[in-house]
């Protein structure tokens, strides 16, 4: 006998079941705001704080990207970095820390899609993805890919990628030594740590291309020096960094 034969709406049943299983898993409260999440388009955070995300705003310095320059801030008119120029999407602060942090550390990937979003809605209006020959989303070692699951810079770089029509290249730089997480080191010791951590494999696909890097948040610029001295060991025409967020403090 069908379940359908004594009367039961079945699909409908499943969709209360499956929206209290829901309400069930996920806390009510949003995490951000601690006010009632209601309804959301993603977990964990309301919509009114997607709403908040403080976008960094013109004019910035031409290289680094430091807010509130004009022209040149004085670290890059002294000793420019070695790439063209870096550009940060917002600060990393409130809902996007927090929302970083639900997909980085706490490995839930139902953010890369917003956070993709944020991305292409929100580019630097300095930041035309389709001049670029290639995207390269600043690798984690296997070791650290095998615990999390997947990178969260490939993820988010794919999908620029993907809306630029840009190619995303994985596989050329590559990051063979495992380091402590630069979170847990001072800033001398985060260069140091990361001295010799990346090497390009098949260095003639980057040579005379324009580069992008792609990573999710800016803080030290430790690990962005480090790539981007490697990669010009393979001759590129041009090496420039987007990040989703930078921090406060840089
Ligand atoms: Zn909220
Ligand atoms: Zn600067």
């Amino acid at each position: 006998m069908g379940i359908k034969s004594i009367g039961l709406d079945v699909p409908g049943l499943l969709r209360d079941i499956s929206e209290t299983a829901i309400t069930f898993l996920y806390p009510a409260e949003c995490r951000v705001c601690k006010e009632f999440l209601g309804t959301t388009s993603t977990p964990y955070i309301c919509n009114n704080c997607w709403q908040d995300i403080q976008f960094l705003e013109a004019p910035w310095c031409d290289i680094c990207g430091t807010p509130g320059i004009h022209g040149l801030c004085e670290a890059c008119a002294t000793a420019p970095p070695r790439y063209g120029k870096l550009r940060t999407l917002a600060f990393y602060q409130t809902t996007l820390q927090q929302a970083i942090h639900f997909f980085k550390f706490e490995k839930k990937k139902v953010f890369a899609r917003p956070l993709i979003q944020l991305i292409n809605t929100h580019m630097p209006s300095d930041c035309n993805i389709a001049e670029y020959d290639f995207i390269l989303p600043i690798p984690i070692h296997k070791k650290r890919l095998r615990e999390r699951g997947f990178n969260q810079a490939t993820l988010l770089a794919n999908g620029i990628a993907k809306a630029g029509g840009v190619p995303l290249l994985t596989n050329t730089l590559v990051r063979h030594r495992h380091t402590v997480a630069q979170s847990s080191l001072n800033r001398e010791a985060r260069q140091q740590n990361l001295t010799g951590a990346f090497e390009i494999r098949n260095p003639a696909i980057i040579r005379d291309k324009r580069l992008l890097i792609f990573d999710d948040v800016f803080t030290t610029g430790a690990t962005i020096r480090e790539v981007v001295s490697e990669l010009w060991t393979a001759d590129p025409a041009e090496v420039d960094v987007l990040t989703l967020a930078r921090t406060l403090n840089v």
